[in-house]
C-alpha cells in the first residue's frame, strides 16, 4: 500500500520545519507536525538568539569551524531575520577560565573568525583586576519571529501540508514505512509515511519511549534565559565572557531587550535520560535567578550591575553526553532508529542546520540507490 505521505516530519521547531521545507523541494509530499499552537515557540525561540561563529567553542576544533563556515550561509539565507546592529566582544577571564587570552586569540585566528583587541573605551568597561584581556568580534543575532515567518512562508511556498496544536503520540512499523497515531483537538488519527524525521529536541525520549522504541541517552538542562534592559551604554554591544563559570550578555532582538545568561545560574536542574525517562519539573515553579547573574556579572563589568530584568525565559536544553566534557555541539542523526524508516534529528544549535540537511539527502540517496 503506497503511504499517506513520503515524509513525516514531527516538530515544527527550526530543524522540524527546514527539514519538511527540503524534502518538499526535492518533490516529496511532507506532512510536518507541532505540538504546539505555531511553530518555534519552543527552543528555537527560547534561545539566546546567537548566531555561532566558532569563537564560543575553544575545546572543540570541529564544532568552531563547522560553525564558522555555516555562519556565512545562515546570514545569506535568512537576510531579514539577522541583526548585525551590535559590536560583539568576548572577555577572557584572568581567574576561572578554562583558556588565556593567549590561546583564545590563537584559536580564533587558526579557525579564520575575525578577533581584534578591543578599543581602550571598551576596557575601561571592566574590571581589570578581574579581565585580562577584551577582544572585539563578530557575531550576530538572529530574531526568532522574524524566523518563525520565513519558516511559515517557506512551508507555505514548497506546499508542506501544516497540522499545528497536533501531537505525535506514538510510532509503530507499517507495510511500507512508518505509521504515526496523532492526537489533535479532533480526536486521534494514524498516518503513514515512507520515512518520519522525529525533530523533537527535548521530547525526542518521550515518544520514543512511549513507542517501545530503544531510548537515546541524553542530557537534559533547565534552563533560564533572563530578559533585561541593559543600561544605554550598554545597548550597542554583546559581551560573552570565556570560558567557566561566567555570563554572557547580548541582544535579543524580537523583544527589543538583552538576554542575560550566566554558566552556574542559568540551568536550574539537570537530569539524563537512560534506562528511566525522567518528567522535566515544571518551570512555573522555579524562582528566578536573575539577581544572582546580575550580581556576578558586575563583578566583571560593573555597569551590568544596572542592570533592569524584564521577564525570563525558560526552557529545557538538551545535549548528548559528549558535549559535557568538551562542550561541542555535535549533531544527532540515528538513521533507521529501532524502527526502518525512523529518523531521529537534534542539530545542537541554529546554524548546524546545513550539516543536518546534509545528512538528510545522503539518507535519502543511498534509499534511492538500495531501491
Ligand atoms: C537556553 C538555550 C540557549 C540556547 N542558545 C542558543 C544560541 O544562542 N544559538 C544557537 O544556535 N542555539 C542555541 N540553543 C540551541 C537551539 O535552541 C536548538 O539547537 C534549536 O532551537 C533546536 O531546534 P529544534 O527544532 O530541534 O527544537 P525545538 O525548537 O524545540 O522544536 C521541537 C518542536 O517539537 C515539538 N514537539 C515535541 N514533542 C512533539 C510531539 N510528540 N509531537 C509533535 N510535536 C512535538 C515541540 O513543541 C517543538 O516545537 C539554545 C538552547 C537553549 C535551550
Amino acid at each position: 500500500m503506497v503511504p499517506d505521505f513520503d515524509a513525516i516530519v514531527v516538530g515544527g521547531g527550526f530543524y522540524g520545519c527546514l527539514i519538511a521545507v527540503d524534502l518538499a523541494r526535492l518533490g516529496q509530499r511532507v506532512l510536518l507536525v507541532e505540538r504546539e499552537r505555531d511553530l518555534l515557540l519552543r527552543a528555537s525561540y527560547n534561545n539566546q538568539a546567537r548566531i555561532h561563529q566558532g569563537y564560543h567553542y575553544p575545546r572543540s576544533f570541529t564544532t568552531a569551524v563547522r560553525s564558522r563556515e555555516s555562519f556565512e550561509r545562515f546570514v545569506a539565507d535568512f537576510p531579514g531575520c539577522v541583526d548585525q546592529s551590535f559590536d560583539k566582544y568576548y572577555a577572557v577571564g584572568r581567574e576561572l577560565s578554562k583558556v588565556t587570552a593567549g590561546y583564545f586569540e590563537t584559536f580564533c585566528r587558526r579557525i579564520g573568525a575575525p578577533i581584534e583587541p578591543a578599543p581602550r573605551s571598551i576596557r575601561a568597561l571592566f574590571s581589570r583586576d578581574l579581565i585580562e584581556e577584551v577582544f572585539l568580534t563578530r557575531e550576530y543575532a538572529f530574531n526568532a519571529d522574524i524566523l518563525r515567518e520565513s519558516c511559515r512562508m517557506r512551508l507555505q511556498t514548497s506546499g508542506v501540508d501544516v497540522r499545528l496544536a497536533t501531537a505525535a503520540v506514538e510510532v509503530e512499523a507499517a507495510s511500507h514505512g512508518v505509521r504515526v497515531t496523532l492526537r489533535g483537538a479532533e480526536g486521534e488519527e494514524q498516518v503513514t509515511g515512507e520515512n518520519l524525521f522525529h525533530c523533537t529536541y527535548s521530547q525526542i525520549n518521550p515518544l520514543l519511549r512511549d513507542s517501545g522504541l530503544p531510548v537515546i541517552p541524553l542530557k537534559h538542562e533547565l534552563a533560564e534565559l533572563a530578559l533585561v534592559e541593559v543600561p544605554a551604554q550598554l545597548r550597542p554591544l554583546g559581551v560573552t565572557m570565556m570560558c567557566g563559570p561566567f555570563f554572557s550578555c547580548m541582544p535579543f532582538p524580537s523583544r527589543g531587550l538583552h538576554s542575560l545568561s550566566h554558566v552556574r545560574y542559568t540551568p536550574h536542574a539537570a537530569w539524563f535520560d537512560g534506562e528511566t525517562v525522567p518528567t522535566p519539573p515544571r518551570f512555573a515553579t522555579e524562582p528566578s535567578s536573575v539577581g544572582l547573574m546580575i550580581k556576578d556579572a558586575a563583578r566583571y563589568m560593573p555597569l551590568m550591575g544596572a542592570c533592569r530584568p524584564m521577564d525570563s525565559l525558560y526552557e529545557v536544553k538538551t545535549i548528548l553526553p559528549v558535549s559535557e566534557s568538551d562542550d561541542s555541539r555535535p549533531i544527532l542523526f540515528k538513521r533507521d532508529w529501532g524502527l526502518e524508516g525512523l529518523h531521529v534529528v537534534m542539530g545542537s544549535k541554529i546554524d548546524n542546520i546545513y550539516d543536518v540537511l546534509d545528512e538528510v539527502r545522503r539518507l535519502l540517496s543511498s534509499r534511492k540507490a538500495a531501491a
